[in-house]
């Protein structure tokens, strides 16, 4: 007898970007050959920056000989990729020993797997509006949900509550969708709640790249007594582009343990059963990103999408449209004109000026009547996107 996981019937019938794309789809089989105007799903427009395409070219030609082919790849990280992350950090003044850094095939898959880690008693802590992953993954682990919902008036940042439940917290900062970003107390207030209920935050730094205020922490390791209660999960994908190409780092720090076990010890021993490592070009690839002249040239990238939020930003000022969001972030979140719900003024905008946005409803309940512009389109359709917006509204 197979017994399937009966927690899939729980999940919301649709995943948000499926709910998308359906309805997109759907206006393009009724109007064939229109152009849609795309500031919704979070796919960058951007090519991979000359050093990482010149690392990975590299890498394939030494694939091409016997002399220079690698195999198998140590399963939980090349030495010179998680060298080139702890050097990241210790740009930052953290300090990580390699062992401490794990390459992964990117934030999502990452943010699945390491729930082996963790019982299904363990209870999620959802902060929302969230990236749906959290929620759904945690559906269908069997988790008690704790949903702590934030809204316009603490910035979409919600403090740690009074219970004392311990709890797997997920906190993503920047955030998707809302772009807001936890200062230093604030970020302080979540880890000292952590490490006095014997919690563990789940901190997805995907989006760490896009912080240009130097005020604002990167990694959760910036602060005291996160070493004893956090795991971050990084990626490439926004930082440099990866979406398509699949790289990301997780760092475990030595000093986290729960019920006397050490954490990073039970994550190699998940590694070295459930994978055969990352791919070495890839990792030559990443590591690439990690150099002074790809961290120059992903600069150059991420600066030309924070020109992408201004475009927007400075069209919704003009239109009278609330936001926030979309300075240290790669996200807007507005809130639906005239009081619409979100899903309506997604139709609104497709039906009427061919931009495509997300829905806040999706990101949780706490969600409804706002909407998320991603800044990660080509600079030409966001100023079409603008233009439009402004003849809308203004
Ligand atoms: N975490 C957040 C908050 C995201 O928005 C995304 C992707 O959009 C991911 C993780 C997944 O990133 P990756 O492409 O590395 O799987």
């Amino acid at each position: 007898m197979i017994y399937l996981n009966k927690n899939y019937a729980e999940l919301k019938d649709s995943y948000l970007f499926a709910g998308i794309a359906k309805k997109t789809q759907a206006y393009l089989d009724s109007h064939p050959g229109q152009k849609l105007y795309r500031m919704g799903i979070g796919d960058v427009s951007q090519p991979l920056c000359p050093a990482v395409i010149d690392a990975l070219h590299a890498a394939v030609e030494a694939q091409a000989h016997a002399e220079s082919f690698h195999g198998y790849q140590p399963e939980c990280g090349a030495p010179f990729f998680r060298e080139a992350v702890a050097a990241l950090y210790a740009a930052r003044g953290v300090r990580l020993s390699p062992e401490e850094v794990f390459v992964s095939s990117g934030a999502s898959d990452e943010l699945g797997d390491i729930l082996d880690l963790f019982s299904p008693e363990t209870p999620a802590m959802v902060l929302e509006p969230a990236y749906p992953a959290y929620l759904d993954a945690s559906v269908i682990a069997g988790r008690k949900i704790i949903h702590v919902p934030a809204s316009a008036e603490n910035g979409f940042l919600s403090s740690p509550p009074k219970t004392m439940e311990a709890a797997l917290i997920y906190l993503c900062s920047p955030n998707n969708p809302t772009g807001a970003v936890f200062g230093r107390d604030q970020l302080q207030a979540w880890v000292d709640h952590a490490n006095k209920t014997g919690s563990v935050i789940l901190f997805d730094a995907a989006y760490e790249a896009y912080i240009e205020d130097p005020t604002l922490p990167h990694s959760i390791f910036e602060l005291d007594g996160a070493n004893t209660c956090a795991i971050e999960i990084c990626s490439l994908s926004k930082t440099a582009g990866f979406t398509g190409t699949r790289l990301g780092y997780t760092i475990i720090p030595k000093s986290l343990t729960r019920q006397g076990l050490s954490l990073n010890s039970m994550w190699v021993r998940n590694r070295t059963t459930k994978t055969n490592g990352v791919s070495y070009i890839l990792q030559r690839g990443g590591a690439a990103v990690f150099t002074p002249e790809g961290q120059r040239q992903i600069q150059t990238q991420i600066a030309l999408y924070k020109r992408n939020a201004v475009t927007l930003t400075a069209a919704l000022d003009t239109c009278g449209v609330w936001y926030t969001g979309g300075k240290n972030a790669p996200y807007i979140w507005l809130k639906c004109p005239g009081g619409m719900d979100s899903w309506s003024f997604f139709s609104y905008l497709l039906n009427e000026i061919q931009v495509v946005g997300t829905p806040g409803e999706g990101f949780g309940r706490c969600g409804e009547g706002f909407f998320r512009f991603s800044t990660f389109a080509s600079p030409e359709d966001t100023v079409i996107a603008a233009q439009r917006l402004i003849g809308l509204f203004a």
